[in-house]
C-alpha cells in the first residue's frame, strides 16, 4: 500500500513533468517561428554575396589584361598566356579583350575575332559605379545561352568572360538547398534556373547592388520542418531549463509543505477522519457471528496528495511527535461516538491504536484522565492496541508498565497488536497486564494451506493465551476457508474483510443498528 502510494504519486508527478517539458518545447519552436524570416533573409543574402565574391574574384584575376600594354598590342602577342589564365579558372570557360574603342580583338576560342561590344551593354557599364555587368546571351561561339561576365577600365579597354548559368545556379544551390529554400535566380531580369516545383507560401525577393541579378527565395513547408529541426536544440535546451526549474521549484515547495508539514496541518483542516472497523465473535452455534466491537482506524485525505495510507502517515507522525495529538484527536472521536450512542453501544467496546511513543510519556494519563474526566465510565468500553515491535529504553519500559497498570485499574482493555511480529514476545507479554492478543494477517495468510506453519503457531498462541487468561482476535480473514480453519481450532473472535471492511462512522452506526434489530426479533 505504501509502495503502491509513493509509486502512484512518482508517476503522477512525472506524467506532470513531462507534459510540461513537452508544452515548454512546443512552445519554445512556436516563439521562435517569427525569427525564421531573418534566418531565411540572411541565408539569401549569404548566397548572393558568394555570388558577388567569386564574380568579383574573377574580375581581379583577369584585371591583368586590363593594360594598354594588352589591349594596344595584337591578339597573337598575348593570346597564350590569355588562355592559360582561362585554363586556370574554376568557372570561366572562356573570355575575350575589347580595346578603348569597345571593339572585341581577341577570344580564348577563335583567337582574332572582329566585332563590337553591344551598346546596351557599353550603357550598362558606364551606369555600374564599378564597371562591371552582367549579361545572359546566346553567345556567337558556343551557340549556347551563357553568362557573361563585363568589366572594363575607362580609356583602356575591357574583358568579357563566359560563365556557364548552371555553375552560378549550382553555387547558390550548395547555400540554399541544405535549408530546403528553392529560388529563382535571374541575371538582368532573364531566369537562368527552372521549374520552382513545390507549391511554397512565401518568398523573398533580394537584389545583389553590385551586379544586375537577383535571387528570389521561395519558402514551402518543408523549410519550416527543416528550420524547426535544426533548432531543435534549443526548444531542448529551453524545456530541459525550465523543467529543471520547475523541479527544483516543487522540490522546495514539497519539502516546505512536505507530508511533515501536509500532515501537521491535517488536524486543524478537518483532513482527518476515523474508519472503524467492526470485530465480531461467535458466541453460540446458533446464532452465528456479532459484532462485538470494533477498532478505530485513522484516515488522511489530502486535497493534493489524495489518501495517504496509515502505513506511510502514521511512522512519519511517530518522527514528528504528531504521534500524540492524533492519538488524543482518535480517543475524543472514540468517546463522542460511545456518548452519542450509548444504547447501540451497550455491550460493544471500540479500540484505539496506542503507539509506543504515547504509552511511554509520563503525561500519558493526565491527558486520557482529561479527556474522559466526566466520562469516566466509558474507560470500560475503550481497548487500548499497543504493538511489541518497538523497542524501549528500561526507563520507558518501566514508565509503560506503570501507565497500563493505572488504566487497566480504571476498566480499560489492553490488546497486543500485531502478536507474532515483534522483537520482544514472550517477555513482553510476561510483563504487563493484556487482555487481549490480536494474532496479526501474516499468520492467517496461509493458514489454509496444510504444510503452513501458521497452524502449530496460532495453536502455541491458543495455549499462551490460555495460561494466561487472555482473549484472542485473528486479524486479516478474508475468506470462508480461513474462517472454517480458524473455527476448528476454537477461535471466536475475528477481525477481516470477509466479515466488515474499515467503515465510515455512519455505516457502523447502521451495522450495530441492524443486529440490534435482528437481536430485538
Ligand atoms: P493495524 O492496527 O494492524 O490495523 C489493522 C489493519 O489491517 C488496517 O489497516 C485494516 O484495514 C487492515 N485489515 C483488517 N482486516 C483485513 C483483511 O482482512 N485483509 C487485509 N489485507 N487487511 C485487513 P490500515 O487501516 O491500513 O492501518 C494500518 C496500520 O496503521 C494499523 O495497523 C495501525 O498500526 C496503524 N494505524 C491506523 N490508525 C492508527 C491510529 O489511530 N494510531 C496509530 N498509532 N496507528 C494507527
Ligand atoms: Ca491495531
Ligand atoms: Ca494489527
Amino acid at each position: 500500500m505504501k509502495k503502491h502510494f509513493i509509486l502512484k504519486f512518482k508517476i503522477d508527478s512525472g506524467i506532470k513533468v513531462s507534459f510540461f517539458f513537452i508544452s515548454c518545447l512546443v512552445l519554445s519552436m512556436a516563439i521562435l517561428l517569427p525569427f525564421s524570416s531573418l534566418h531565411y533573409k540572411n541565408l539569401t543574402q549569404g548566397s548572393a554575396h558568394y555570388l558577388e565574391t567569386e564574380l568579383s574574384n574573377i574580375k581581379t584575376s583577369f584585371t591583368p589584361f586590363l593594360d594598354t600594354k594588352f589591349t594596344q598590342s595584337s591578339c597573337a602577342s598575348f593570346i597564350r598566356e590569355f588562355r592559360q589564365k582561362v585554363f586556370n579558372e574554376k568557372i570561366v570557360k572562356e573570355s575575350g579583350i575589347f580595346n578603348q574603342q569597345d571593339h572585341f580583338f581577341c577570344s580564348t576560342t577563335q583567337g582574332d575575332v572582329s566585332f563590337n561590344l553591344f551598346k546596351s551593354i557599353r550603357k550598362r557599364l558606364n551606369e555600374s559605379p564599378v564597371n562591371t555587368t552582367l549579361s545572359y546571351t546566346k553567345t556567337a561561339i558556343t551557340g549556347e545561352k551563357s553568362v557573361l561576365l563585363i568589366f572594363s577600365k575607362p580609356e583602356i579597354g575591357g574583358i568579357s568572360s563566359l560563365i556557364p548559368p548552371q555553375y552560378l545556379v549550382d553555387m547558390v544551390k550548395t547555400e540554399l538547398s541544405p535549408y530546403d529554400i528553392s529560388f529563382k535566380l535571374e541575371v538582368i531580369n532573364r531566369e537562368l534556373t527552372q521549374n520552382i516545383d513545390d507549391r511554397p507560401f512565401e518568398k523573398y525577393y533580394y537584389q545583389s547592388s553590385r551586379y544586375p541579378f537577383s535571387i528570389t527565395a521561395y519558402l514551402g513547408l518543408s523549410y519550416y520542418l527543416n528550420f524547426l529541426l535544426n533548432y531543435l536544440w534549443f526548444g531542448f535546451l529551453v524545456a530541459g531549463v525550465s523543467t529543471s526549474l520547475l523541479v527544483f521549484y516543487k522540490h522546495k515547495k514539497l519539502s516546505q509543505s512536505s507530508l511533515g508539514f501536509s500532515l501537521s496541518n491535517a488536524l486543524d483542516k478537518h483532513q482527518l477522519y476515523i474508519n472503524y472497523q467492526p470485530i465480531v465473535e461467535k458466541s453460540d452455534e446458533q446464532l452465528g457471528y456479532k459484532v462485538v466491537g470494533c477498532e478505530s482506524l485513522l484516515r488522511w485525505k489530502d486535497p493534493q496528495l489524495g489518501n495517504v495510507p496509515p502505513d506511510v502517515f502514521i511512522p512519519l507522525a511517530e518522527r514528528s511527535g504528531l504521534i500524540q495529538d492524533l492519538t488524543y484527536f482518535v480517543l475524543k472521536e472514540a468517546l463522542e461516538l460511545l456518548k452519542t450512542h450509548k444504547r447501540l453501544f451497550q455491550s460493544q467496546y471500540i479500540s484505539v491504536n496506542i503507539s509506543r511513543k504515547v504509552i511511554c510519556r509520563r503525561d500519558f494519563i493526565e491527558r486520557v484522565n482529561a479527556i474522559f474526566k466526566k466520562d469516566r465510565h466509558f474507560l470500560n468500553q475503550i481497548v487500548f492496541e499497543i504493538t511489541e515491535n518497538t523497542e524501549c529504553s528500561e526507563a520507558e519500559l518501566e514508565v509503560i508498565k506503570e501507565n497500563l497498570k493505572t488504566f487497566s485499574d480504571l476498566g480499560v482493555k489492553v490488546a497486543i497488536d500485531d502478536f507474532g511480529t515483534g522483537y520482544s514476545g514472550l517477555d513482553f507479554i510476561r510483563k504487563f497486564p493484556f487482555h487481549v492478543l490480536k494474532i496479526d494477517k501474516v499468520f492467517v495468510k496461509n493458514i489454509s494451506d496444510e504444510s503452513s506453519y501458521a497452524i502449530p503457531l496460532i495453536e502455541s498462541i491458543i495455549q499462551i493465551s490460555n495460561s494466561l487468561k487472555t482473549k484472542i482476535i485473528v486479524e486479516g480473514v478474508e475468506n470462508t476457508a480461513q474462517l472454517s480453519t480458524l473455527n476448528n481450532l476454537g477461535i471466536n473472535c475475528i477481525q477481516g474483510f470477509h466479515f466488515y471492511k474499515p467503515v465510515p462512522k455512519k455505516d457502523l452506526i447502521n451495522i450495530l443498528r441492524r443486529q440490534r434489530a435482528i437481536n430485538h426479533f
